[in-house]
């Protein structure tokens, strides 16, 4: 880095902190021309990601509206709030693999869904409804089906079924 005092480029680092956020690290320099010291900081580049709407707009991703919007679809339902940070993490994770900083609320959509679907069908079906926008009734009744279809598949259908009762005597 440039020394601010004689502006030669040649230093060394005597001394690195990380902010108690981790989003920021100071360094302790020494020109090795003047022997000077001074201090740069390193700030991680925040990258926004952006949610690309049905109808094309595009708004910021935020980790809190996801997040609250599945807390709403997991109200009263046995899921920890462990585990909902947890599939908003695992859809973040995704965002940060990918090349283009771009998603679309309906891959978010079936992201999450994907996850919820395991854990507890109830707030599978609340987050779908949101999520998918269902036109109609009937997409909704479609929806339900082949959540249906789904456990009547499994081959340990016995385990699902018990499952499914247990849920109704927990349902509202
Ligand atoms: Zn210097």
């Amino acid at each position: 880095m440039k020394c601010p005092f004689c502006s030669a480029n040649d230093d060394r680092v005597v001394d690195s902190r990380e902010s108690r956020d981790g989003a920021t690290i100071r360094r302790r320099r020494e020109c090795l021309e003047c022997g000077r010291r001074f201090t740069s900081y390193e700030q991680i580049e925040a990258i926004p990601y952006l949610v690309v709407k049905t109808d094309g707009r595009r708004e910021e991703f935020s980790r809190q509206k996801l997040l609250a919007g599945l807390m709403k679809a997991c109200e009263k339902r046995p899921i920890a709030a462990r585990q909902q940070e947890d599939i908003v993490e695992h859809l973040e994770q995704l965002l940060h693999r990918r090349e283009e900083r771009e998603i679309s609320t309906h891959e978010i959509g079936t992201t999450v869904m994907e996850q919820l679907r395991d854990l507890d069908q109830v707030a599978y079906v609340r987050f779908a409804s949101v999520y998918r926008k269902f036109e109609d009734i009937g997409s909704f009744v479609e929806e339900i089906q082949s959540l249906l279809g789904k456990s009547t598949e499994d081959p340990a259908g016995r385990g699902e079924t018990q499952t499914d009762d247990d849920r109704a005597e927990h349902a509202e």
